[in-house]
This record gives structure tokens, C-alpha cells and sequence, in this order.
């Protein structure tokens, strides 16, 4: 990152960190795009090189009806704070690396711990399992296999007091709980990309290999984000597809003026702002 910065330093970027691109609109008479983010700013552009990688993030959540109540009061995605769960009766959801680390680690604090898991195999490290396998054995974690979160029980003020959860044939369980971790996994999504009408291929956009350019003329896309047959997600493939897209999407930035190819090595970084 430090080199990287480095080597853009003589080209004077401007940044705009900590805010996400939302919307675009396109000035058909300018001929320009008009990009705007989370915080309101407004960059007016004649091309646009999307790098955004696998998009936004976001924990994959369990289908619960009124789930928004109890989120960040007693329904958590992630551990921030390990102490928080001290002294807590806990349910952890999931089969994952997440789940089954959580449920080890915190059965040393927590009052209890269950884990709801809907098949007796988990995805984790055999390390990992082992644990919580004896930690099972031990009583000090209670494994609520094979069964699915069905209900959260509370108060309205999103405080929880038990989770049920049913097997596939419908046999239900009740389990006093203060707090519910359901760790499913990240999902995916391009997020406010996915509605700027470029042609998408599921979470990826689509481009013309050769020139970076997706569906939208003036708009290009770069690294994980954009996709193409036989698409190696690597880091020198991002670099390469950018180079790309810079040298096409020279002729909307420069209409009319010839670009001729340098090599940095040879004309130095100065030749190459002119
Ligand atoms: C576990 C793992 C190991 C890997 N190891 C290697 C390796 O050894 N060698 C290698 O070459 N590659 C490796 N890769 C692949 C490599 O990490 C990716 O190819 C590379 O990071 C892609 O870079 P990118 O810039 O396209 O996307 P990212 O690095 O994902 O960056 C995208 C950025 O865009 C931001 N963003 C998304 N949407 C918006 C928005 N709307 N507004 C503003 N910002 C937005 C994201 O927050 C993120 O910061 C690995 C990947 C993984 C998951």
C-alpha cells in the first residue's frame, strides 16, 4: 500500500475516503457523468472506472419475524467486545469457523452457551470441532442439532428471553436466551451499483475484457468486481484490467486527442502527465 502510494503521489489523486458511492446520473448534454455518495458529494466526470471489488458486505441473517428489534440490543452479526457476553445465556447459530470458535471461547465467560446447528457436521477447523465436541461432552456447551431458528421471544423493547428453534419435521424447543449470535456467513452484493443498469453477470459486472468497458459507454470496471469468461480474480490481474481501462477511457476523457503508449521506464512520470 505504502509503494502504491508512492508511485501515485506525481499524479495529485484526489480522495474522498469513508463515504460510499450511491447514485449516478448521466448530463446527456455535457456529456458527463455525475457520481454521488453516502455523504453527499457530487463528482462530476466524463468516465468512471468502477473497482469495487466483491461490493458491499453484509452478514446473511436468519428469516425471524421482527428481527430488527433485537439487532445490536441482543442480536449480534459479529463479537466486538468479547466481555459483552460475560454472565450471558447464549445461543449461537451457524456451523461455520464463526460459530464453532465463538462457542468455544465464550463458554468461558458466558452462563451458557447452545449451539443450533441444522445437520451433525460442521465446516470448521477439525482443531476447532474437536473442542467443541468435548466442550459438548463436558456440558459446558449444549449442541441443538438438528435444528433451525424459528421464533425470537422478547419484550418490545427488543429485550430477548428465549429463541425457538424446530427440527425439519416440526418438533420445537425452546431455549432461554439473553442474546442470539447467528453467524451464517457474509453475503455478497454489488449494493447501490447493482441499479445503475450496467449489465451484471449475479455479483459481478460485465465487461469487454479488452478495454475494461462494461454495458454503459464511459463506464469501466476493474479487479474482483467486474467479470468476464475465464476471469482470474488475482491482484496482478486488477492492475493489468486498470491499466486497460485508463488507455480506453482516455478517448471520453480527451476526445479527439491521440494517445500515444509510453512506457514510464523510458519517458519518465512527468512526459506521461503531459
Ligand atoms: C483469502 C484471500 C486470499 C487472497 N490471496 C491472494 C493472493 O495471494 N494473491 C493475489 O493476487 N490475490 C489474492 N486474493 C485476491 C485479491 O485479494 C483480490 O483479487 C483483490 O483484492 C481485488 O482487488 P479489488 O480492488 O478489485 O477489490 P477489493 O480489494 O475487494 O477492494 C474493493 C473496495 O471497494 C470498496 N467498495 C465496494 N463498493 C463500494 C461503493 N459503492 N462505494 C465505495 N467503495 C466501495 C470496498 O469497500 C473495498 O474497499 C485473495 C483473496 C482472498 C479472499
Amino acid at each position: 500500500m505504502d509503494n502504491l502510494l508512492e508511485q501515485i503521489a506525481p499524479f495529485q489523486p484526489t480522495w474522498h475516503l469513508g463515504q460510499q458511492v450511491m447514485g449516478l446520473r448521466k448530463d446527456e448534454a455535457a456529456q458527463t457523468f455525475i457520481v454521488e455518495t453516502s455523504k453527499g458529494t457530487r463528482i462530476t466526470c466524463k468516465a468512471i472506472i468502477i473497482a469495487a471489488g466483491a461490493g458491499a458486505f453484509g452478514p446473511k441473517k436468519p428469516p425471524l419475524e421482527d428481527l430488527e428489534k433485537y439487532e445490536d440490543k441482543c442480536v449480534f452479526y459479529y463479537v466486538k467486545k468479547r466481555s459483552d457476553f460475560k454472565d450471558k445465556h447464549l445461543v449461537i447459530a451457524g456451523g461455520g469457523d464463526s460459530a464453532v470458535d465463538w462457542a468455544v471461547s465464550l463458554s468461558e465467560i458466558a452462563a451458557s452457551v447452545k449451539v443450533v446447528h441444522r445437520r451433525n457436521k460442521f465446516r470448521c477447523a477439525p482443531d476447532s470441532e474437536e473442542k467443541l465436541r468435548s466442550l459438548a461432552q463436558s456440558g459446558k456447551v449444549d449442541l441443538v442439532i438438528p435444528y433451525q431458528l424459528a421464533a425470537l421471544e422478547g419484550d418490545d423493547n427488543g429485550h430477548l428471553k428465549a429463541v425457538h428453534v424446530e427440527t425439519l419435521e416440526g418438533e420445537q424447543r425452546s431455549l432461554i436466551a439473553d442474546m442470539l449470535l447467528p453467524f451464517y456467513g457474509l453475503a455478497t452484493s454489488l449494493g447501490p451499483l447493482a441499479k445503475w443498469g450496467l449489465a451484471l453477470d449475479r455479483t459481478t459486472i460485465t465487461i469487454n475484457p479488452t478495454t475494461g468497458e462494461t454495458s454503459m459507454p464511459g463506464v469501466f470496471a476493474v479487479g474482483d468486481v467486474a467479470g468476464y469468461d475465464h476471469k482470474l480474480k488475482l491482484i496482478l490481474t486488477g492492475f493489468s484490467e486498470s491499466a486497460q481501462a485508463a488507455h480506453a477511457a482516455y478517448k471520453y476523457v480527451f476526445p479527439g486527442q491521440a494517445l500515444h503508449f509510453e512506457h514510464s521506464t523510458t519517458s519518465g512520470v512527468q512526459n506521461l502527465k503531459k
